[in-house]
């Protein structure tokens, strides 16, 4: 197999012309270009699949190693089984992606993956209700005209003007997947050309009263949904995201999970090796300008490029020495999620209904007008940022079989038997409330810690995305957007600017001869630490 002159400076940089040992000039070995990816969540699955395509398409020979201390590809985008059913997949983490995330929507076109569908999604969760902690400020069944009349009655022209700002917002976002901005080497800088600045600089509550829009609407109904999607309230989150947290239209997920993208993403290309359950201890630049990394079970490898695609802060990672640019340590929500299953609907007595009232199917939340949303964060009188029902299933452990729902709570403390005695109007045992009785009110629980998502507070200017030569960082996205289809244009953009990197080497270094390439290296990515270059063409 030959390339052209433009393979030349593909040579890893331990890779040199040498000598034979006969003394004669030997033809030079070609050694793939080695990249290792940390983390196999949205960032590092997409940052690998984009990487192989664009180095398949500039004719780069390269090794892809993704590095992933969980069992399981998805990072944060992962699922769990109610009653441990196998059959039975939930979203724990991430849950929605919407029709302008085109990188999910094309990558779940090309891989041929279903969805569940707005229509399936809406038949589990027909009413929508806004609870301050005290009554239902706002109820709403989906997409009847009767509810666009109570929208335009409390609100007046609001929910228009915000639907306006949103699609700009979402407008001016969209540039950033296309030339000339993409790909960015500065995520200040490109927010700033798209005309985000404004917005990211502004709290969401500041940005929509300079754009008119009543505060009873941003109070209700726009904070409602950041408290859902961010956990946080309209002046502690910027402009940008109080906006991308409107941004529900075509709203989907993927059957079975929505890491099977990510999955798909990683097994796209030969070119990409994953390894789970490897946790990287320790990037260690060397002389040469390449990067050892040192498994938490001690072992070396050595790579060329390192992408790390994980939030530094909660990657245990040493890198050594100190890179040029060290991302700040930034507050992020410690969010508990709390699945559970019951044959039970709410109680109507616990949500300020008359008993014979349904509690709607989707309770977010949102501050009582007294109640301080400005200054830091505040669940406030509500005490919980949402409760659904999700899904719906049968529970066959329970000695006669029978038909649950299956709801999640967002809450900023961890929900106990109190909590669900109160919103259901039963009792709930202590032990029901930790661990589930496949007989009882609470027949499966599932209790989620997470550090789920940064605090979305206003900044015009963000992390940088190259640490240091050869080192690129994805996870400075999240303080502008966090979501899936953010953290994979970040590895999307890495990947671009990584192979445009090695083009404009290999335009400066070409020097118009062919090259033979030779697959000088293991697919262990352990075996290649200081491995030597063949000298015997
Ligand atoms: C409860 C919840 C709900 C959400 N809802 C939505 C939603 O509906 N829609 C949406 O788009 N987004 C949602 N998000 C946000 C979304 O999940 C994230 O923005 C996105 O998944 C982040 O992807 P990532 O690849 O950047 O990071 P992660 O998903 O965190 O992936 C990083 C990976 O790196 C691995 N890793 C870290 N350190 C090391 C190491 N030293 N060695 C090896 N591996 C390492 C981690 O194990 C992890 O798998 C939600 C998040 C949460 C928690």
């Amino acid at each position: 197999m030959r390339l052209t002159t433009a393979a030349l400076p593909f040579l890893s940089s331990a890779a040199a012309l040498r000598s034979s040992s006969n003394g004669e000039s030997a033809q030079p070995a070609i050694v793939p270009k080695r990249v290792a990816i940390i983390g196999a969540g949205a960032a590092g699955s997409s940052a690998a699949y984009h990487l192989a395509q664009f180095a398949q398409d500039s004719g780069i020979p390269l090794q892809i190693d993704v590095f992933e201390r969980n069992w399981h590809i998805g990072g944060r985008s992962t699922t769990i089984n109610p009653w441990f059913d196998p059959d039975q997949a939930i979203e724990l983490g991430a849950s929605i992606f919407v029709d302008v995330n085109h990188i999910l929507v094309n990558a779940t076109k090309a891989f041929n993956l279903s969805t569940n569908n707005r229509e399936n999604l809406l038949a589990n969760i027909p009413e929508v209700g806004i609870w301050n902690g005290k009554e239902l400020v706002f109820t709403m069944n989906e997409g009847g005209w009767w509810d666009l009349a109570k929208l335009f009655w409390r609100y007046g022209y609001a929910p228009v003007k915000a639907n306006k700002l949103m699609r700009e917002t979402v407008d001016k976002f969209l540039q950033m997947y296309e030339r000339p901005h993409f790909p960015w080497r500065s995520l200040s800088d490109v927010v700033q050309l798209v005309g985000l600045t404004e917005a990211t600089g502004l709290t969401g509550e500041q940005y929509m009263q300079n754009k008119g829009i009543a505060p009873k609407f941003a109070n209700e109904i726009v904070q409602a949904s950041t408290r859902v999607n961010y956990a946080s309230n309209l002046g502690t989150i910027h402009g940008v995201e109080a906006m991308v947290c409107l941004a529900t239209n075509g709203a989907m997920s993927i059957a079975g999970g929505n890491w099977r993208i990510f999955e798909h993403m990683l097994s796209s290309s030969d070119y990409i090796s994953t390894h789970l359950n490897h946790t990287i201890a320790q990037i260690s630049k060397q002389a040469d300008g390449t990067y050892n990394l040192t498994s938490i079970a001690g072992r070396v490898s050595s790579f060329d490029e390192v992408i790390l695609a994980a939030p530094l802060q909660f990657s245990n990672l040493v890198i050594d020495p100190a890179p040029e640019h060290t991302p700040d340590e930034i507050p992020y929500v410690k969010l508990h999620v709390t699945h559970f299953t019951t044959p039970h609907k709410l109680d109507p007595l616990a949500f300020g209904l008359e008993a014979d009232k349904p509690v709607p199917e989707y309770v977010l939340t949102t501050l009582q007008v007294d109640e301080d949303y400005g200054s830091k964060p505040n669940v406030g009188r509500a005490g919980f940022f949402s409760i659904s029902i999700v899904s719906s299933g049968v529970n066959v452990h329970a000695s006669k079989p029978r038909s649950e729902y299956i709801y999640k709570i967002f809450s900023p403390k961890r929900i106990d038997y109190q909590f669900l005695s109160r919103v259901l109007g039963l009792q709930v045992s202590k032990e029901e409330a930790e661990k589930g009785d496949v007989d009882g009110t609470i027949s499966w629980i599932n209790h989620w810690d997470v550090h789920s998502y940064p605090y979305e507070y206003p900044r015009v200017t963000f992390d940088e995305i190259k640490l240091d030569e050869g080192l690129w960082y994805t996870s400075a996205i999240e303080s502008f957007i966090s979501t899936m289809e953010t953290s994979a244009l970040s590895g999307k953009n890495v990947a671009q600017l990584i192979v445009n990197e090695w083009n404009k080497q290999a335009g400066e270094s070409s020097n118009g001869e062919d090259m033979k390439i030779e697959a000088n290296w293991d697919s262990n990515p352990w075996n290649n630490a200081q491995k030597p270059i063949k000298d015997d063409l």
